[in-house]
């Protein structure tokens, strides 16, 4: 077990990669938040893991909201006594080509995508630099190295994640957190299920491998730079992609 006794959140974890990701590091030994918007969904996850025998808390908050966040955080830390890994996953599309994209919906991919890693990045960072160790990781999209059309909005807050990352890595390396971030490609998972078809035959086509990735994929990327494997790794963007863009 790479992970024992760490206590890991992840945000957005009631479906996609976030889901993948919480239930494989219970497995790795750690203890484990869910961490969605909704009472329902984060229950259904929270009993799963229970079902399971791990041991795992739930929280409900929304990530753009920073007085939820902080709620958040201090329940994390009244019932575990620590935040060991952060993995800020939660995130949202609102697509449109730039001359039909609206305020609300650059807006509102802002909101979740960029500010909601600042405010739980920020209240995590407290922690940590408190506890002198920690590992944040901050989910990007091969979107954020390369931009993609019809995404000016998603593609902004995935470059800007990575330019975070690179910042708080330089900021919180003396104080024992270590911050890199990944960049996954087309993953199967409710988000890309609303993309057409053609645009993922595309996407699978580009591919060296000619496969579109799974979450379990992002997650052991996650599980690698969460674990002490990872101890010399701080302010890298790791691409798990399967080669779309060489
Ligand atoms: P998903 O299946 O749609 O899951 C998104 C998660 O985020 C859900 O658990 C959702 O929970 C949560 N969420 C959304 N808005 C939130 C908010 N304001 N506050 C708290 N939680 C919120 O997405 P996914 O495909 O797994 O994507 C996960 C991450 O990977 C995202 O950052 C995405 O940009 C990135 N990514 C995905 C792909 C891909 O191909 N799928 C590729 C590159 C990057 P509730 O709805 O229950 O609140």
């Amino acid at each position: 077990m790479r992970l024992k006794d760490k206590v890991a959140v992840v945000t957005g974890s009631t479906s996609g990669i976030g889901k993948a990701s919480i239930i494989k590091f219970a497995e790795e030994g750690a203890k484990v938040v869910v961490w969605g918007r909704t009472n329902e969904e984060v229950e259904a996850v929270v009993n799963e893991l229970k079902d399971a025998g791990k041991e795992v808390l739930g929280v409900t908050a929304d990530v753009s909201v920073a007085e939820e966040v902080n709620s958040a955080m201090d329940k994390i830390k009244d019932h575990f006594g620590a935040i060991d890994i952060l993995v800020n996953n939660a995130g949202i599309t609102a697509d449109a080509q730039l001359m039909k994209m609206t305020e609300e919906q650059f807006d509102k991919v802002i909101a979740v995508n960029l500010k909601g890693v600042y405010n739980c990045g920020q209240g995590a960072a407290k922690v940590m630099a408190e506890q002198k160790s920690g590992v944040i990781i901050n989910v990007s999209s091969v979107v954020g190295i390369y931009g993609n059309f019809g995404q000016t909005n998603y593609a902004a807050t995935k470059f800007g994640v990575i330019g975070m990352t690179k910042t708080w890595a330089k900021e919180l390396g003396r104080k024992g957190v270590r911050v890199n971030a990944v960049a996954p490609g087309f993953i199967v998972t409710e988000m890309t299920a609303k993309m057409p078809e053609k645009i993922l035959d595309a996407m699978k086509a580009k591919s060296p491998l000619g496969i579109l990735g799974e979450p379990a994929d992002i997650a052991n990327a996650f599980v690698y730079l969460a674990s002490d494997e990872a101890k010399f790794v701080t302010g890298t963007v790791l691409s798990v992609d399967g080669g779309v863009v060489l």
